[in-house]
């Protein structure tokens, strides 16, 4: 064994000791609320990562989508057979485009009714709210209903929040915060977002 092999060997070690104790310390089982958000790319794409998880254990999940109503997305599409998926699509597009503060109101209150049975049913494992912080910061939805929901849900449910300048109260409450950071993206030089990348 090298001098290189002998110091990785007790540095894994020691490793190992730090993981298990930690394992060891984790004793809490329910569910977690997660906040993806963040400039960068890979705050959606990362909620179905974790949909495909949930699925792949035969688990119940309900997606609403806030915003992207009009958009395609091919991640929806390839989970559309599973009995064990309910996706909900507010469906005005981008608020940008719509321009309209009431229809955009009115659109995510139905969204919202539409998600509240899903944030009382113990027998689904995740819920996502994908782009729900635009919500938010728009004020069509307040901060309180959106942590009421969120605290009065079945114990065992995880709920993923995603979307750019995630509320403080939100970041807070949530378990789990993962900032993506937009280092650098493609988009900035001019190239097109592309099918099956980006959407
Ligand atoms: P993705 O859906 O790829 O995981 P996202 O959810 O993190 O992206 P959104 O802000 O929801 O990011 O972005 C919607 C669209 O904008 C996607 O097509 C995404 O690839 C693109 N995008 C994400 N981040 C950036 C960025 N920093 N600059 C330009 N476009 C971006
Ligand atoms: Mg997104």
């Amino acid at each position: 064994m090298t001098d290189r092999d002998t110091r990785h060997k007790k540095a894994m070690q020691k490793r190992k000791e730090v993981v298990d104790a930690k394992v060891a310390e984790a004793q809490e089982e329910r569910g977690i609320t997660i906040v993806i958000t963040g400039n960068g790319k890979g705050k959606t794409t990362s909620a179905w990562g974790t949909v495909a998880r949930s699925l792949g254990y035969g688990y119940k999940v309900a997606v609403t989508q806030f915003i992207k109503g009009t958009w395609d997305c091919g991640e929806r599409d390839v989970f559309a057979q599973d009995q064990n998926l309910t996706v909900h699509v507010m469906g005005t597009g981008f608020t940008w485009e719509t321009q309209d503060r009431e229809l955009d109101t009115r659109a995510c209150r139905e969204a919202w009714d539409k998600t509240l049975p899903h944030l009382k049913d113990p027998d689904i494992h995740l819920v996502v709210l994908d782009e729900i912080t635009y919500m938010m910061k728009y004020g069509y939805l307040s901060v309180d209903e959106v942590l009421e929901a969120l605290r009065n849900r079945p114990v065992n449910q995880s709920v993923i929040l995603t979307g750019r300048g995630a509320n403080k109260d939100i970041q807070a409450y949530a378990d789990t915060v993962s900032e993506v950071k937009d280092t650098k993206h493609a988009f900035n030089d001019g190239i097109k977002a592309r099918k099956g990348i980006d959407w």
